[in-house]
């Protein structure tokens, strides 16, 4: 190649790492969300009560990226739920690009004093959860806003994490009764925490219980003009928890067709006589970098932790830990190659995944791997990632890359 110049048109190759024609990609199921809608929809079964469904958005919509799963949610659900008011704002920007009517948001995450401005101004509802909203309602003040900023307020019943707790709601939350002109309370909500870990649901209760003195108290102090849009219920609590589910569902994982764990589906047998079927909405593909033999006797990957007993027929797979494939599952884990699996040899890498292909194809073309997901009769659901790699399937999910590219299929 020494002198020769090599021409590159740069708009070709993209412009990241997703777009490396040798990436792995995320394929969204929009039937498999749409199914998973209807199973919420119908779990009280006719005659019921409306309720608002929401869908959490957080975590890039649990890792399956909030600008694909927006377009396909947006009609079928009646709240979005995000954790950063940055994606609040990108909810309200695609619907102007479209000219959608606006649906319920509400930044469930912590919010500053400016954005709780920008916000209001979008007509967004925020989660007021501690005092320093008292700063934000000065700032709110000084804006001369048209219309107060919505907001829901967060009861810490029992999660120790963000909220009121009912013995610091009468002082602390006071300050809401002098902020009514820019905070106007439309909602109260809290968070369970541990319904998905049991099938006794003993703890939750107290909490329900304690939610329940604390909208009393709310309701006396504010007196609002409306009833308060009571919140909180996750996807756990919808489904095996039937009094916890309020006017609204804050449903996460289950959405994405995932139990939040082992236990809730064993309660929704109990509860409701039979397991609703909820279908996976991501499935994680890679095509191979290179098919090849290696001697027996080979070593592979870094540390040479891996030692091939047999000549082994190995594909390369471009992708690793950097892309969200955990690192501890080295060793432990398979992917699917023509809905066959293919152990992982050795380490998982930065961007590589070494897989044995020995029995699942016959030559040395190109084949398609499935990370997570279904292939033939087999399937790698993220629980199993998740167990190899010691973790629950929410971190599995929420780690594939940003930079992944993903498409919706039907
Ligand atoms: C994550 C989260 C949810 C959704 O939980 P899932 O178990 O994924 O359904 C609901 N509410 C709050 C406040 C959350 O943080």
């Amino acid at each position: 190649m020494a002198g020769r110049v090599v021409e590159v048109k740069v708009e070709s190759i993209g412009s990241g790492p997703g777009d490396a024609v040798h990436s792995s990609w995320l394929e969204l199921s929009a039937s498999a969300l749409r199914h998973n809608v209807a199973v919420f929809r119908g779990l009280e079964g006719q005659g019921a009560a409306p309720r608002a469904l929401g869908v959490v958005l957080k975590g890039n919509a649990y890792g399956h990226g909030l600008a694909q799963v927006l377009p396909v949610v947006h009609g079928e659900v009646d709240v979005l739920y995000v954790i950063a008011p940055q994606d609040a704002l990108k909810v309200r920007e695609y619907e102007r690009a479209r000219g959608l009517a606006p649906r319920q948001v509400l930044v469930l995450g912590a919010v500053a004093p400016d954005e709780a401005v920008v916000l209001a101004r979008a007509g967004v509802d925020a989660v007021v959860a501690d005092r320093g909203w008292a700063d934000a309602a000065a700032v709110l003040r000084a804006a001369k806003l048209e219309r107060p900023l919505r907001v829901h307020v967060h009861i810490d019943t029992g999660l120790g994490r963000e909220g009121f707790t009912l013995e610091g709601l009468p002082t602390e939350a006071r300050f809401l009764t002098e902020a009514r002109d820019v905070l106007e309370v439309v909602g109260a909500l809290s968070h369970f925490a541990n319904t998905e870990d049991v099938t006794e649901q003993g703890y939750a209760l107290a909490q329900v219980a304690a939610f329940e003195k604390g909208l009393a108290f709310l309701s006396e102090q504010l007196a609002p003009a409306q009833p308060l849009q009571r919140h909180i219920a996750a996807s756990a609590a919808t489904l095996v928890l039937p009094r916890a589910r309020y006017e609204a569902l804050r449903v996460g994982i289950s959405l994405y067709g995932l139990w939040p764990s082992p236990e809730t589906r064993l309660s929704a047998r109990l509860v409701l006589g039979e397991v609703p079927v909820l279908k996976p909405v991501l499935s994680w593909r890679c095509r191979s970098q290179v098919v090849k033999w290696l001697p027996a006797g080979s070593y592979v990957g870094y540390g040479c932790t891996y030692r091939c007993p047999e000549p082994t027929r190995i594909a390369v797979l471009p992708v690793g830990y950097y892309d969200g494939y955990p690192r501890l599952a080295s060793g432990k884990a398979h992917v699917l190659v023509k809905g066959r699996r293919c152990p992982v040899l050795g380490r998982v890498m930065m961007n590589h995944l070494i897989v044995d292909v020995t029995r699942a194809t016959s030559d040395e073309r190109p084949v398609t791997a499935t990370l997570l997901g279904r292939d033939g009769e087999e399937s790698v659901p993220a629980e199993s990632l998740a167990g190899w790699a010691q973790t629950i399937h929410y971190e599995v999910v929420t780690q594939l890359g940003a930079h992944l590219k993903r498409v919706v299929v039907a």
